[in-house]
């Protein structure tokens, strides 16, 4: 396979290298240290093939740290490090029969040799370990970790009944590392992931994941509990034996114990390796356990030694990965799927086709542009693959098989789970639905509501919640402030106890800073430092609630997406009757302005506004009164000093008049300004 780079000039390639590199270090990251990819291994592949192409352009922009210069990813400090005597390392991919072709004439070349024998062998999807043995007793076993240093996991493994503790037979050498792979078997990855499900946890994407998490345990109790397997491929250190082929050491590893991949095969030459990747490729889906290619490995091991070895991969070997499986289907329905931050996904729903040994019926479609990018619409024929993940894809519309009748896909502008209002922000791809009471999103809304950037409500975590919502005793977060001790001694494992302390930590939160219950509001793109900025501007939820969308996008800091995002979310009827609900709680949603301005000509002064004022709004009313040192309450207490009345007042007035509290009009107002220069 080859990826074209010729056009690309040393500029561009440097800025391109700069990208990938930190793109492919993160995915590694992912994949290695969390076992949990975001994409798929074609997508990674394809991303280092790029990678390996400009950096053979341009060999003086290689880098030490470059990915193509490395294996893995650094041991996990969790766990002791083992130092590896032999490198344990990757391998380079082959893609097409091209890319095996060249490989064999490369390795001839090197070789001096006119023909070379390859053992091919099935490539199993899982990670690698190397297992120690000195006098035939398992002593240590090891991850390849960055192919250097690897973690420690001799506990985990003796877990492993493929791996055996003592080595079977009389010809044991002194020392034998055995290397292979630990794997997971399909059938027993899914039931583990369907038992994660029903406990709520996350799942695993695939079954290489899911064996390295598995291994990869500081409790080898959790280990023995997840199935595992091991094959062995192959050997590091060895002292005490000789061996002259490869497929010698193969046979030998299994005499002593182990099991090898299946199938494994010697061919006199790379057109017969050639077919047998082909054989292996029709039949990958009936092997028990993810394979993602062959490996073709020269069998002589003179040769290998000739041949050595980059600080990636040995020279002679290759891995010639499986392309990633298609098949067609019919799409028969697009559905909205709302996650839980609101985030609206399109998802096809198509006739069941199997892919890489298990059906499926439905893909993620992302959001509103990946459906116009593909043009799909219900009735449409479509190639859908999985390449390497539990995730299938829609790749392409067959559009050739168009008749017609297919029907087009609108993103629709109500939220399918509660009717709220739907809002795609400019620059953004996602559509959400801003409904802070939507039951799709109503547990993660909690979650950050309580959480201690925002309203900090102690003893409140994310299983209460999800027994709260799941028992109907809240809907939203406003219904946080309504509940009882009664309510909480129905949940489990509640006493009243620790019922008392949560009702007091909801009570106790009524009086945090404004900026706190900005935030925790869950206004899409206000995070804590824009919830700050308001509540310094404002002083009062209602005002912000006031202000208009070129009003607020004027704050410094504020831009007009966000301006937007805040004017949505308070546009929204839904929302505002939750914002009602925490106020008639009692949620404090004014703040009192501090008087650090205690030298200002208003301090001490609470003004409050009433009715319409002609000459500016009366937020910029409020706004020059406090430059002043006036603090603006929304509502006539005994504490007001003066009221300033506009056209229409409303109920206010008559308040300000019971309690005698002085008045004035428009121009007064004005004049008071001005003799503060605050008007001209
Ligand atoms: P690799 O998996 O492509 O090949 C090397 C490994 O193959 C060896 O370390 C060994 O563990 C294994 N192997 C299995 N069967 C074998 C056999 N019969 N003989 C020898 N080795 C055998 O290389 P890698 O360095 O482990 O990982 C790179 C690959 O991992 C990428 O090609 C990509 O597919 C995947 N990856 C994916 C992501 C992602 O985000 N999806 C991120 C990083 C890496």
């Amino acid at each position: 396979m080859k990826i074209d780079v010729s056009n690309v000039t040393h500029e561009e390639a440097k800025k391109r290298l700069e990208e990938l590199r930190k793109k492919l270090r993160y995915h590694s990251y992912l994949y290695y240290v969390l076992n949990k990819p975001k994409i798929s291994d074609y997508e990674y592949d394809m991303m280092f093939q790029e990678l390996l192409a400009l950096e053979r352009k341009f060999p003086d922009l290689v880098t030490p740290d470059s990915p193509s210069q490395r294996v893995g990813a650094e041991p996990a400090k969790e766990f002791k490090t083992v130092y590896h005597k032999i490198p344990m390392l990757s391998l380079g991919n082959a893609f097409d029969d091209d890319d095996l072709r060249a490989f064999d004439k490369r390795v001839k070349r090197e070789a001096g040799v006119e023909q070379i024998e390859y053992v091919t062998e099935l490539k199993m999807d899982g990670l690698a370990v190397s297992i120690r043995y000195e006098k035939g007793i398992l002593v240590q076993g090891a991850t390849r970790g960055d192919g250097i240093r690897g973690e420690d996991v001799t506990a985990n493994v003796r877990t492993i009944r493929d791996i055996p503790l003592k080595l079977f037979g009389d010809e044991i050498p002194e020392v034998i590392e055995v290397r292979g792979e630990v794997i997971m078997y399909k059938k027993d990855f899914e039931e583990l992931n369907k038992e994660r499900e029903a406990k709520g946890e996350p799942l695993f994407a695939n079954p290489r994941n899911a064996a390295a998490g598995s291994l990869r345990q500081l409790d080898p109790k959790i280990t023995a509990q997840r199935k595992l397997h091991m094959i062995a491929y192959g050997i590091g250190e060895v002292v005490g034996k000789e061996f002259k082929k490869h497929f010698e050491i193969l046979q030998f590893l299994q005499k002593i114990g182990f099991r090898i991949s299946p199938e494994a095969a010697v061919c006199p030459d790379i057109e017969e390796a050639i077919r047998r990747c082909k054989y292996y490729t029709a039949h990958r889906n009936e092997y028990p356990f993810g394979a993602d290619g062959v490996v073709i490995k020269v069998n002589d091991l003179e040769l290998q030694k000739k041949l050595g070895a980059t600080f990636h991969e040995p020279r002679w070997a290759i891995a010639y990965k499986f392309p990633p499986e298609e098949a067609e289907t019919v799409v028969r329905d697009i559905i909205v799927q709302v996650g839980r931050t609101g985030k609206l996904t399109p998802v096809a729903i198509f006739d069941p086709v199997e892919l890489e040994g298990s059906i499926v019926s439905r893909a993620t479609l992302h959001n509103e542009d990946q459906i116009k990018r593909l043009d799909i619409r219900i009735g449409d024929h479509v190639i859908v693959r999985k390449a390497g993940s539990v995730i299938p894809e829609v790749v392409r519309v067959v559009k050739e098989k168009r008749t017609g009748k297919e029907i087009p896909f609108k993103m629709p502008d109500r939220c399918p789970v509660c009717g709220g209002p739907v809002v795609r922000l400019p620059g953004e791809a996602a559509t959400r639905c801003i409904n802070a009471s939507c039951p799709a999103q109503v547990k993660e809304r909690i979650v950050h509501f309580v959480s201690r950037e925002a309203m900090d409500i102690d003893s409140i975590g994310e299983k209460l919640i999800n027994q709260m919502v799941d028992k109907g005793l809240i809907k939203d977060y406003a219904d946080l402030y309504y509940l009882k001790k009664d309510d909480l001694l129905k949940l489990e494992r509640m006493g009243p106890l620790l019922a008392d302390k949560i009702i007091r930590n909801i009570q106790n939160s009524k009086n945090r800073p404004l900026a706190n219950l900005i935030y925790a509001l869950g206004i899409f793109q206000v995070g804590k430092h824009t919830a700050e900025l308001l509540a310094k501007k404002y002083h009062s939820l209602d005002e912000i609630m006031n202000a208009s969308e070129e009003e607020l996008a004027q704050i410094e800091g504020i831009g007009p997406i966000t301006a937007k995002s805040i004017k949505d979310f308070f546009s929204s009827e839904l929302n505002k009757k939750v914002i009602e609900k925490l106020k008639e709680a009692g949620v404090k949603t004014e703040e009192e302005v501090k008087t650090e301005n205690e030298n200002l000509p208003l301090a001490n002064e609470k003004i409050v506004f009433t009715g319409a004022l002609k000459s500016m709004p009366r937020s910029k009313a409020k706004e020059l009164v406090r430059e002043l040192g006036a603090e603006t309450p929304d509502t006539v207490s005994k504490k007001t000093t003066l009221v300033v009345v506009g056209e229409d007042p409303g109920s206010k007035l008559e308040k300000a008049q019971k309690l005698g509290i002085k008045t004035i009009g428009e121009e007064e107002f004005l004049e008071l300004l001005r003799r503060y220069g605050k008007w001209t």
